[in-house]
This record gives structure tokens, sequence and C-alpha cells, in this order.
């Protein structure tokens, strides 16, 4: 008797989204059950390191979950430093 062979599970292996939002009191946050960083642009924006300060920040979150505010402000300037600008304009593009 033949078994019946269930079809392979399609992969929905959630990934995560960046998101605009000007709705927040922070520059950014991350939801980690929604799988989705939020940017609040107008607030980053005013900021030295601007919105790519922003992404790359709340992005060390989701790679480091368990990681200090402290360790991740260091972790994020470093990671910028060593970023070319074509790598900023496609995390950059990577919010809408
Ligand atoms: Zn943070």
């Amino acid at each position: 008797m033949a078994k019946k062979v269930k079809k392979p599970k399609k992969k929905t292996k959630k990934l995560f989204r960046f998101k605009k939002s000007s709705k927040m009191r922070s520059d950014g946050d991350i939801d980690f059950d929604k799988k989705i960083i939020r940017i609040n642009e107008t607030r980053s924006k005013k900021h030295k390191g601007g919105i790519i300060d922003t992404i790359v920040h709340e992005d060390m979150h989701r790679l480091h979950p368990r990681m200090s505010e402290k360790n991740i402000r260091k972790k994020t300037t470093a990671r910028i430093k060593r970023m070319s600008i074509k790598m900023k304009a496609r995390l950059r593009s990577k919010v809408r």
C-alpha cells in the first residue's frame, strides 16, 4: 500500500521587515514577534548619525537580542564605519 506522502511544507520562515513609522516616541524599535523593525525617519534625521544609524542600531538588536544598549551602540558605530556607501544605500532602501 502506497503511503500518502504529504507535500513538504513551503518554507515560510518570516524575515524581518523594515517599516517607516512616524508615530513613535523613539527613533526606532524592534518587534521580535511580528518581525518588524520600525524606523522613525523624522526623528532619526535630526541625529548626527541619521537614519542609517537607527537602521543599523535596530538591526544589531535583531542580531544580538540580549546585548546591552551600550554595547549595541558601540557595535553600531563600528559597523557603520566599515560600511560602504553602496551598503548604506542598500540598507536605506529596505525602509519604506
Ligand atoms: Zn537600542
